[in-house]
């Protein structure tokens, strides 16, 4: 599913708000629902309208509804915000740059937004390997999510999974009911999955776990025929031949655009946030699963709840500044 929202009309269309909202998903809807109500001038600019929503397709566990299809959720949280006279615009944010005490953003298409404060809610981004053969076979036989692809490897000889987590074992489980045989590769010796995951794993007599390696070429001609790999503790390389690869190796937020203005992130890349979801830079906010906050509970509810608090954090802030400008005595 993917909807589409208003584009920008001309390359030089140019925006000035009290807030700019960066992601068109839980988080910056519930920003941009609040940012309306505290009756800031907003603009949410976001590349896929619903973020990961999209890649579902029934929601059980969001208040007020006992079963809602993820469109037509998304497609609520765009009319509420909507209504409020909010703009939504897709396209993606390329660049953050300090501009006097405000920012200054510039999109994919070329739209330039000054804004007093900004709310980054921009979720997470799958992590990837970097490896030759990797970008080529994507959709050939790499695979980044063993839920959705896990079928098409049925009766095959052999498959491996990549990752320690989770989703790496319950990946591993899944396609072992599919494929003949499953070799998991991780590049430590013990996995930071949930124990009764890894037994499971260790029950299934076609998975292999290939430990202390690492995957440092993907191989294929039309399609993925194996890994180069090495392990890290003899050096040793070798080439397990495979029809697929399932990279399970987490999630980050994409945040090189603004990393220009310092904004603080833990050890795993995700933006540090305080009180009101402020960050360690003055007028940027963030929200929702790009945060370290409640990182092992990342849901809708959370997200919306999140953007709601960085609204609040963010006129504050806008408030703050405007008083300032009164009270500066304007030059002649
Ligand atoms: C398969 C799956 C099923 C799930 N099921 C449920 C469920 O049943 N219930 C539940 O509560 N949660 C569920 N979740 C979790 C939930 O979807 C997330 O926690 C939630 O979507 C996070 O919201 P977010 O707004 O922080 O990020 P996202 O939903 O990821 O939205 C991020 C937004 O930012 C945009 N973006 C990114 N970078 C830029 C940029 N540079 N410029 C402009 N826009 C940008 C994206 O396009 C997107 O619009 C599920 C997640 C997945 C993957």
């Amino acid at each position: 599913m993917s909807l589409r929202l208003g584009t920008p009309r001309q390359k030089e269309e140019k925006a000035e708000v009290d807030v700019l909202i960066i992601g068109a998903g839980p988080a910056a809807f519930g920003a941009a629902l609040y940012s309306a109500r505290y009756k800031m001038s907003v603009l949410v600019v976001g590349e896929f309208l619903g973020g990961q929503l999209n890649n579902t397709s029934e929601i059980e566990n969001y208040l007020g509804f006992e079963r809602i299809s993820a469109s037509e959720l998304i497609g609520r949280f765009r009319k509420h915000v909507e209504s409020y006279g909010v703009k939504i615009i897709q396209d993606r944010i390329s660049e953050v740059k300090r501009d006097g005490e405000g920012f200054l953003a510039t999109t994919k298409r070329g739209m330039k937004i000054r804004s007093k404060a900004v709310i980054i809610a921009i979720g997470l981004k799958r992590r990837t390997l970097g490896v030759p053969g990797e970008k080529e076979f994507v959709g050939r036989g790499v695979s980044y999510c063993s839920i959705c692809d896990a079928a098409l490897f049925k009766d095959a000889d052999a498959v491996a999974v990549v990752g320690g987590g989770d989703s790496a074992m319950e990946g591993a489980t899944l396609l072992s009911s599919y494929a003949k045989k499953v070799f998991l590769i991780h590049r430590r010796s013990e996995f930071r999955a949930q124990p009764i995951l890894v037994e499971e794993v260790k029950s299934k007599p076609n998975i292999e776990l290939v430990l202390d390696t690492v995957v440092t070429e993907i191989l294929g001609d039309k399609s993925v025929t194996g890994i180069r790999v090495k392990n890290l503790k003899t050096g040793e390389e070798r080439v397990i031949p495979v029809k697929g690869v399932f990279l399970e190796i987490g999630f980050e937020p994409d945040l090189p655009f603004i990393q220009n203005l310092g904004l603080e992130t833990d050890d795993y890349g995700f933006i540090k946030v305080h009180g009101y979801m402020e960050t360690n830079v003055k007028g940027i906010f963030a929200a929702g699963d790009c945060t370290d906050l409640w990182k092992a509970f990342r849901q809708i509810i959370t997200a919306a709840a999140q953007g709601s608090v960085a609204a609040h954090g963010a006129y504050g802030y806008v408030e703050e500044l405007k008083l300032k400008d009164k009270k500066t005595p304007s030059s002649p």
